[in-house]
């Protein structure tokens, strides 16, 4: 074996498993992916026809037909080493998404006028012999115009790493550095061969960066949600991450299903995700005739988000043709009578927004910020508005007020119809923010939910309540308990009873002088800690109340069963009592619940009318902006005095 091969031959099967791999992966699909397969066969060929040519060039004189083999092996290997290098470049400029820069015809000349030259000399060769020539005497030499070639690889090598260097900073670490090796390891092995002529180890360089690439870079199950086929929530995190980096300007649309969830509980899995990919199938093929380059994300269970690159495009006199085509392919499912239901906001960066969180918030949250009825919203008329600025910003507004006590309780007096007086109050936490004012707990609460904030919140309201009690004389001013909501995650800590035992220490007070408020989700999502919790702290002496009755799933069965001994009416039910099926739900309801034996609080009795109907139908207690407000502790304390 002719030694100066020996690095040739180990390269080839290399390129082999890689080809392999790319199948079997089935990382086949998409404009880089293409482009990577031809780097790999090029390379390969490359590689081959370097084998040829050396293996026929070694022995002089040649033969005629020596000449000719030796001549077509070196002409492959020339054109299929240039090619490499562009289609190299060209892969990076799509792998990175990048190539709305090149639309601009000179930037499109610069480009490809380099390569159109070296294949003309290439392919003129055998008329002019300036390239290279082959004589049987002394074998092959090259000409002057062999500059070309040198020159045009290294343009292309240069364009590539500048382009590398330049994409940076939105490219992972072990990304970039797969990427650039191959410019590396090519310079390295080309000096190397310079020294050491007898190891062309040049493809084998190529070969080892290519492999570095396959498991580095083209890593399909981190791209591809392999559900739905479409490229997943961290693409479009990574997408907008090199948006922001770059500054790219976008349009994105964002299409969340309202009823995903329920929909894919209806169907099953793998039903609910044909439906989806039927669906995307759909907004694919129209965004196509749109000739602009774009992407579609999918994030489970039911968001996409189509991201068109470019500046020059303004979307907005399209969106209204674009909404009405999403509604359309958002059709019934097959034979089932299901369908999505699309909520749309359309996003301009770096117009609406200029960073990445914001727009990554926007995208999971728009659709609780616009009216129930609204199915599209430009996002630009969401930001600057107060609702937004606050969610934008509850993170510090949580953190500061957490660490500046910058929350109040306030109690909310309830009427005891069998007493005629106010024998408890509700205890309703208050947010007052420096910059943004009054907070309310609709708002706060939920944000506190999911951002693991809410214990520390819970504790401070279980302290203000217990030391506000221990204060002052209850039983004098005819308060005969307080009642405290409890959070699902409060509900869920393993020491809430010495929690609670503790502070009942601390502040002399009997279980008796609280009662806590649950509500279903309490009992829906979680077991055995939430039960065990509830059940000790009624052994303790604690009682329990239902909230927010009416609007849940309420299971009259499980009710019955729970140790609660209070059940409180939602202010929809009672909302609805003006329509005659609403006033016949709320007697039923009443009159169910009388059967199991639990009180009823009704909350939300804004009128007298109402008051009256209520106490008639047998209700225990009520609370509600007719009686009074949450009131501060000073100002709850001069209520209970004058009013009971
Ligand atoms: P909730 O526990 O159902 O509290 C009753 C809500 O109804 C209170 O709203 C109260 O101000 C309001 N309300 C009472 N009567 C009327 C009325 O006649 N008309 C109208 N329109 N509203 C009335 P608020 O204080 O905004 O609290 C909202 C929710 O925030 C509460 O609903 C509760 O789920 C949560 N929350 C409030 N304070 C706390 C707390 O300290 N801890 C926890 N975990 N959640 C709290
Ligand atoms: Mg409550
Ligand atoms: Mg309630």
């Amino acid at each position: 074996m002719n030694q100066i091969l020996f690095f040739d031959y180990c390269a080839l099967p290399i390129y082999l498993i890689i080809i392999y791999t790319i199948f079997v992966r089935k990382t086949t699909k998409g404009a880089s992916n293409v482009l990577f397969i031809f780097l790999t066969l090029f390379l390969a060929l490359t590689t081959v026809f370097d084998i040829l040519a050396e293996s026929y060039g070694g022995f002089l004189p040649m033969t005629q037909m020596e000449r000719s083999f030796f001549s077509a092996a070196q002409f492959c290997y020339l054109l299929f080493r240039n090619l490499s290098g562009f289609i190299y470049v060209l892969f990076l400029i799509t792998y990175t998404r990048t190539q709305y820069r090149f639309r601009r015809r000179r930037t499109r000349v610069l480009f490809f006028l380099p390569m159109a030259l070296m294949l003309t000399v290439l392919f003129t060769n055998p008329l002019h012999h300036l390239v290279y020539t082959v004589s049987a005497e002394t074998g092959y030499s090259r000409g002057i115009l062999i500059a070309v070639l040198y020159a045009g690889s290294l343009y292309y090598s240069l364009f590539g790493t500048g382009y590398l260097i330049y994409c940076r900073r939105f490219m992972e670490a072990q990304k970039l550095t797969a990427l650039i090796s191959m410019y590396i390891l090519t310079f390295a092995s080309i000096f190397w061969q310079l020294i050491h002529p007898r190891f062309l180890v040049e493809m084998y360089g190529s070969s080892i960066s290519c492999l570095m690439i396959t498991l580095l870079v083209l890593r399909p199950e981190e791209i591809t949600d392999s559900n739905v086929g479409l490229p997943g929530w961290k693409a479009y995190k990574a997408e907008l991450h090199k948006i922001v980096s770059l500054k790219n300007p976008v349009h994105i649309i964002v299409i969340r299903y309202m009823n995903a969830d329920k929909i894919r509980t209806y169907l099953g899995e793998a039903q609910y995700q044909g439906y989806v990919r039927e669906i995307a199938k759909g907004l694919l093929q129209y965004f196509h005739t749109y000739d602009r380059l774009f992407e579609l994300y999918y994030e489970g269970p039911g968001t996409l988000y189509c991201v068109f690159a470019g500046a020059e495009y303004d979307i907005f006199p399209d969106l209204d043709h674009i909404r009405r085509m999403i509604s359309e392919h958002t059709r019934e499912y097959e034979n089932f009578g299901v369908r999505m239901e699309p909520r749309i906001c359309s996003i301009a960066y770096p117009g609406d927004l200029d960073n990445e969180t914001d727009l990554i918030r926007l995208g999971h949250e728009f659709y609780g910020l616009i009216p129930f009825d609204q199915t599209y919203v430009r996002a630009s008329d969401l930001v600057g508005t107060r609702q937004y600025e606050v969610g934008a910003r509850m993170d510090s507004i949580l953190n500061r007020a957490i660490t500046e006590r910058g929350f109040e309780m306030y109690y909310q007096p309830i009427y005891s119809i069998a007493a005629e007086s106010f024998t408890s109050a509700e205890a309703l936490i208050r947010l007052h923010d420096n910059t943004f004012g009054a907070i309310p707990p609709g708002l706060f609460i939920p944000a506190a939910e999911s951002m693991g904030l809410i214990l520390p919140i819970g504790d401070y309201v279980l302290e203000a309540v217990f030391r506000f009690i221990s204060e002052n004389d209850m039983a004098g001013l005819g308060i005969e308990c307080i009642d405290v909501n409890l959070s699902v995650a409060q509900c869920l800590q393993k020491n809430l009873p010495e929690k609670i035992r503790e502070l009942e220490k601390k502040y002399g007070i009997k279980p008796s002088q609280i009662n806590f408020e649950i509500t279903e989700t309490t009992y829906d999502d979680i077991g055995t800690v939430a039960e065990r919790n509830i059940q000790a702290l009624v052994e303790m002496g604690y009682s329990f109340s239902l909230d927010d009755y009416g609007t849940g799933y309420s299971n009259i069965q499980r009710i019955s069963r729970l140790p609660l001994s209070i059940i409180k009416i939602d202010k929809t039910l009672v909302d609805d009592m003006s329509t005659k099926s609403g006033d016949r739900i709320i007697k039923n309801v009443i009159r169910m619940m009388k059967d199991v034996d639990k009180k009823l609080v009704v909350e939300g009795v804004e009128t007298r009318e109402i008051f009256l109907k209520l106490s008639e139908l047998g209700c225990d207690y009520i609370q509600g902006f007719y009686f009074s407000r949450p009131l501060s502790e000073k100002d709850f304390l001069e209520f209970c005095r004058e009013n009971n």
